[in-house]
């Protein structure tokens, strides 16, 4: 079997497709006609040509400013290396036969190779390179393997045997660590076993209040070899497909088919649950050209990329609608700050609906049409808004990040960033007030929707979805499980007392340990 053919078994569709990017690489013309031309002009042999083209390519693209540009080194270096080995008759050992209990740490670990890790071997992975899209990356967070990325100067620091620790959560390294810091991590461990084993029974349980409200907890992904995670932990629907992973991993966009695929085998995959599959939402901190702004995340993002390139919305709706002839799909839009926006975005949709009609193409005419309302303008037009959509789901990362001014990925300012500011809490209560006033479902998808501390404030608003990371499923389950609506009632009505997130947080701490014992363990 080929492994592409293993990759494709294993881990699904989009990480094979980097194969196929690898296979243009090796049989990229300008690449073999200068490597002969220089066989011919320098008369030296093959390997060592090949050696120095592959490295003017690698230094080239690792000089480019471009985030996306300069991660591809890596697979640069994976072909090359390959090609250099088969021309040196060389065989070589490779992550797939390292014994259980390794701790990988590597310069950088070429993608073909990530996807071919054997999780129950490897405790975690260490590498120089690579960042947030980087394609290791994407496959370690599948595969659920604790990684740190991009640490500077680890193959100096570290040497063989040597012991570490990798923590994932908090992205760093522990070298030679102390028995203190050991005693720590092993009891961290031991007590986040223990919790698994508490919360494992919940991933079948349905998601009900004691008092039988019914909340769907749904799943977060960026991949669609997540949806296994997503069952695995017993999530009830797929409440956010954060498509913009399909543009990021690959070169150049995806095609209408390949995108079909991908949302065609998602649907299917998840029958006869949901399935809400947002629009891209490139810009921001997610960057696919070297465009550059002051200000990304106030700038040219999201819907706002879709509505100056119609074309590449247009493919992407149409791989849409033809995956909704599977009638569990629904369609969301992000960062919507005007009310003009939907409505343009709307006209769109309606006009490559007809298209698709005219064609005798299948798809579901009820398909429904949602927002993120994830900026403090379309929280305050929330009432206005909801004769344009099916359904508000609320972006609490990037609500707070806008409601606050505090820039999301930015480390100085994170102490500002919370989602418990009484602020972020009114303009919630609000879009859920405004989504039921007009008969619309609505739901949360920001990171707010897993913390344990938010889960009884948000049903006592009235929530009716909670998309989350996969793995926090079961934990929100056990929450919503020992909660009451009336209680949950009276505690959201007082939380909006508070004039700082503190003073919020310390309250619903104390109303959760007083109300509902038996939740507190899993409650920081
Ligand atoms: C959000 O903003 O809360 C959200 C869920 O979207 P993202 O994190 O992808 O911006
Ligand atoms: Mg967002």
């Amino acid at each position: 079997m080929s492994i592409k053919e293993r990759i494709n078994l294993e881990i699904g569709g989009d990480f094979a497709q980097f194969l196929d990017a690898q296979m243009l690489m090796l049989s990229d013309r300008t690449l073999i006609k200068t490597v002969k031309k220089r066989i011919m002009e320098e008369k030296k042999n093959a390997e060592y040509i090949y050696h120095q083209v592959i490295n003017d390519y690698a230094k080239k693209l690792g000089a480019s400013k471009d985030q996306y540009l300069s991660e591809r080194v890596a697979d640069i270096w994976d072909v090359g290396t390959r090609v250099l080995r088969n021309l040196l008759g060389l065989t070589h050992s490779s992550v797939v036969e390292v014994p259980q209990g390794t701790i990988i740490a590597a310069h950088d670990i070429p993608p073909s190779e990530a996807a071919l890790i054997n999780p129950n071997n490897i405790l975690g992975i260490a590498t120089e390179g690579g960042g947030r899209t980087s394609h290791t990356a994407i496959t370690t967070r599948a595969l659920e393997i604790p990684a740190v990325l991009g640490v500077e100067g680890l193959m100096n620091k570290i040497e063989n045997g040597e012991t570490v620790i990798i923590d994932g959560d908090r992205g760093i390294l522990i070298k030679n660590p102390s028995r203190g810091r050991v005693h720590f991590y092993e009891v961290a461990k031991k007590k986040e076993r223990e919790l698994e084993k508490t919360l494992s029974p919940y991933c079948e349980l349905p998601p009900k209040t004691k008092d039988d409200r019914y909340i769907d907890i749904s799943a977060n992904i960026e991949f669609f070899a997540e949806f296994a995670h997503a069952k695995k932990y017993g999530a009830v629907g797929i409440g956010l497909f954060r498509t913009e992973f399909l543009y990021l991993t690959r070169r150049g966009n995806p095609s209408e088919e390949e995108q079909f695929r991908v949302y065609n085998a998602l649907a299917k995959r998840m029958k006869p649950h949901p399935v809400i599959i947002r629009t891209f939402d490139l810009g921001g901190d997610k960057i696919v050209s070297d465009y550059h702004e002051a200000n990304p995340f106030l700038g040219w993002r999201a819907i706002r990329v879709c509505l100056d390139d119609l074309e590449l919305l247009k493919v992407q709706l149409r791989a849409i609608l033809r995956a909704s002839a599977n009638k569990n799909v629904k369609i969301m839009y992000p960062m919507i700050s005007t009310y003009e926006e939907i409505k343009r975005v709307n006209l769109i949709f309606d006009k490559v609906k007809k298209k698709l009609r005219s064609r005798k193409i299948e798809f579901d005419e009820d398909i429904q049409v949602g927002i993120m309302v994830e900026t403090p303008s379309a929280a305050l037009l929330s009432s206005h808004l909801t004769n344009q959509v099916d359904f508000f789901s609320i972006g609490s990362n990037d609500l707070t990040q806008y409601t606050l001014a505090v820039d999301r990925g930015n480390e100085r300012v994170s102490t500002l960033f919370d989602h418990f500011h009484p602020s972020v809490l009114y303009l919630i209560k609000k879009i859920i007030d405004a989504g039921h006033q007009a008969h619309i479902w609505v739901g949360l998808c920001g990171e707010l929707a897993a913390d344990p501390l938010a889960i009884p404030l948000l049903l006592g608003f009235g929530i009716d979805e909670l998309s989350m990371n996969p793995a926090s499923i079961p934990r929100a389950k056990l929450v919503l499980r020992s909660l009451t609506i009336p209680q949950c009632e009276q505690i959201a009505k007082g939380a909006l007392d508070f004039r700082t997130a503190l003073e919020v947080k310390r309250f619903l701490r104390r109303a959760i340990h007083k109300n509902f014992p038996g939740i507190e363990k899993v409650v920081k």
